[in-house]
């Protein structure tokens, strides 16, 4: 008898956990096949420049994604932003461009967006080689936590969403920092299909990470943010904005690395054409 009580409360969490996953699943199915308003393919032609360029198999792959990021992901306005769906939408569509024709489970860590208005300051504190420490603040555009948020000024994600060709997007930055953090800490090796892809990941992006590093020590000219000298991690972050934003300059100039990042986000954005 008490085999068979031991051997319920093993279970039991068990088969909780894949009760839930299959509702998840079940879920997400109808989600994936909910239509998509019109006004809503409007709103992202105006405002998510890479989207009416997309095909149209991967618009339809879009669609449901963005169903099911809406559906389980917390939006929440700070600084005295009143949320409206434009803002939701804009910014699930662009998180959600990240996923297509990817294995996803929609990026699992994250429960929560945050938004500001415009720029916001976080509290830091500033060590010095005394030991001392002492309190300061930054102003931010956006933050990727790992535990599970994501913080965007409204402003910029708009402007930078509007905009294809600057190579920068808030969004895709911020998110390809989640997708970085889904395999532990941000470092710039996000989670690859195969471990064998993991040497030449390392090879290429080490390599142009410290050919950018070179650029901005030496003050050459690069086409790339400086910002992605920072460390691998941003570098891999503004390395994915550039990749949808400026795919051309990108394999022209890091052709390696070009590959490696279509080979992860299995897209080939330098294909993507403006719509006639
Ligand atoms: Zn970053």
């Amino acid at each position: 008898m008490q085999v068979f009580i031991l051997l319920g409360l093993v279970l039991a969490p068990v088969l909780a956990i894949s009760w839930a996953r299959t509702r998840r699943e079940s879920r997400r199915r109808t989600l994936r096949t909910r239509p998509f308003p019109d006004p809503w393919r409007a709103m992202l032609d105006r405002n998510v420049a890479l989207y009416p360029r997309l095909p149209e198999a991967l618009k339809t792959e879009l669609h449901g994604l963005i169903h099911i990021f809406l559906d389980e992901k917390h939006f929440e306005g700070a600084g005295g932003l009143v949320l409206t769906e434009e803002i939701r939408l804009t910014i699930a569509a662009q998180a959600c461009i990240l996923l297509l024709n990817r294995k996803t489970d929609v990026y699992p860590r994250l429960q929560s967006i945050v938004i500001y208005p415009h720029e916001f300051d976080v509290p830091t504190a500033r060590a010095f080689s005394s030991g001392h420490y002492v309190n300061d603040t930054e102003t931010r555009l956006g933050e990727s936590w790992r535990t599970g948020a994501v913080v965007l000024a409204w402003d910029h994600v708009l402007q930078s969403s509007r905009d294809l060709h600057d190579g920068h997007n808030l969004v895709f930055h911020e998110f390809a920092h989640q997708l970085d953090q889904e395999s532990g800490e941000a470092d710039g090796a996000p989670a690859l299909d195969r471990a064998s892809h993991y040497l030449a990941w390392a090879r290429v992006l080490s390599r142009d990470y410290e050919d950018l590093r070179r650029r901005v020590a030496q003050e050459l000219p690069s086409f790339m943010d400086q910002y992605g000298a920072t460390n691998e991690a941003e570098f891999f972050a503004v390395a994915t904005e550039f990749f949808f934003e400026q795919p051309d300059l990108l394999r022209r100039q890091y052709p390696e690395l070009y590959n490696e990042l279509k080979s992860f986000y299995k897209q080939n954005p330098g294909e993507y054409r403006e719509p006639e």
